[in-house]
């Protein structure tokens, strides 16, 4: 049988001793449990009546006209937290609450998954703790305050740099000693074995849904798929469903500055293949700064099955800067009057890149993976809007 761990020559599980048996605990959890009837009847009940699946297709005539080709949009924008991650929280916290585990743990950067794991942590009463630098809980306040009102405890890492990996460090540590009644809930398509084919499974039905209503809409299914690429869970979400057909993957990771600037987050585009946060994948080269105008890109390495689509050239991977994402958030805004994320607007952007070298009515899917509602601080600096 194939190993289910790997992608390629990607993947695996690449964790010291006490992590290897919650780790294979969890990996025969997810196995018994994800295609029962009672944890699919349960999955896909709150799917719809909680996170307000299924999100609809939109075809943005006023972008298409603009960038010159027919450009459709996956609308999880209007999902409930304003963004895909809830489909994953989902997934998660239902499997754990199915393992018989009573506590959740999560580590956030910007806060957007802190703030998803603290839905599904009240929904499902399962004592949630959130593991946040404390330079990142300053920063990001209104998401300390929505953790809090849902129940979680928010717990803000001093050691280090006070940053993301000080977060994880004191989650990891967390799951090895309380492993017995605690579930970590990863955010993204990252991590060792089964992190990355759980959170795709999870994440999968984006890709399912819109597979049926671009063919029922535009009668054909698309050219081109397009999706922005953090850790990745949001575009295999939508890939994974076209991964046999004649349909040409692209991503958009974060490109930072751009030209020679060493401030990117674009693993795929310029990192090397290397071992981290338990998984073989690309990841940035030391003397590169971890930066995009968007928080939810900024991450140093990328999912093992994108640095595996990226080996077999099944899609193609390119960074876009600040300036272009930034350009396509105010574009979506004004023409179609939806404010798109900034990490999704970063797919938008390459969406404009492809459509200049297609035709008219080549067909472009592209996942707007979240609402730019948290970023209008950002915007109103940026587009001097006061
Ligand atoms: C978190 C986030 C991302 C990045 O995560 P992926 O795992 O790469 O999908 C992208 N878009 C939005 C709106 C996010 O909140």
């Amino acid at each position: 049988m194939a190993d289910e761990s790997q992608f390629g020559d990607f993947g695996g599980r690449h964790v010291p001793e006490p992590l290897e048996e919650p780790l294979e605990g969890l990996a025969q959890a997810f196995d018994e449990i994800h295609d029962t009837d009672a944890f699919q009847d349960r999955f896909r009940n709150l799917l719809q009546d909680f996170a307000g699946r299924p999100t609809p297709v939109f075809h943005a005539e006023r972008l298409s006209e603009e960038y010159g080709a027919q450009i459709y949009l996956k609308r999880e924008d209007l999902l409930h937290g304003g963004a895909h991650k809830i489909n994953n929280c989902l997934g998660q916290a239902l499997l754990a609450d199915e393992a018989d585990k009573t506590r959740l743990i999560a580590e956030t950067g910007a806060g957007q998954h802190g703030v998803a794991t603290a839905m599904v942590g009240a929904l499902l009463d399962l004592d949630t703790e959130i593991y946040m630098g404390k330079k990142d809980a300053e920063r990001q306040q209104m998401n300390v305050f929505r953790m809090r009102l849902m129940g979680a405890e928010v717990n803000e890492v001093t050691r280090g740099g006070s940053g993301l990996a000080d977060a994880v460090d004191a989650a990891l540590e967390d799951f090895a000693e309380n492993m017995d009644d605690t579930h970590y809930l990863v955010g993204s398509a990252v991590g060792p074995d089964p992190f990355p084919r759980m959170v795709r499974e999870f994440q999968s039905v984006i890709g399912q849904e819109a597979r049926d209503q671009i063919r029922e809409q535009a009668g054909q299914l698309p050219d081109a798929a397009v999706a922005c690429v953090g850790g990745g869970s949001n575009a295999i979400g939508l890939f994974h469903a076209f991964r046999d057909d004649d349909v040409a993957f692209y991503g958009a990771e974060g490109g930072g500055e751009g030209g020679d600037s060493k401030k990117h987050a674009a693993p795929l585009s310029s990192g090397t293949e290397d071992v981290m946060h338990g998984m073989k994948t690309r990841v940035l080269n030391d003397d590169t700064e971890v930066h995009s105008v968007s928080a939810g890109l900024d991450y140093p390495a990328v999912g093992p099955e994108h640095a595996m689509f990226r080996a077999v050239g099944r899609c193609e991977y390119q960074a876009v800067e600040d300036d272009a994402a930034l350009s396509a958030f105010r574009e979506l805004s004004e023409l179609e009057g939806i404010i798109p994320a900034l990490e999704s607007s970063h797919a938008v952007a390459l969406t404009k890149d492809l459509a200049e070298e297609m035709d008219e009515d080549d067909v472009i899917l592209v996942n707007l993976s979240g609402r730019g509602d948290k970023d209008m601080e950002q915007a109103a600096e940026m587009f001097d809007l006061s």
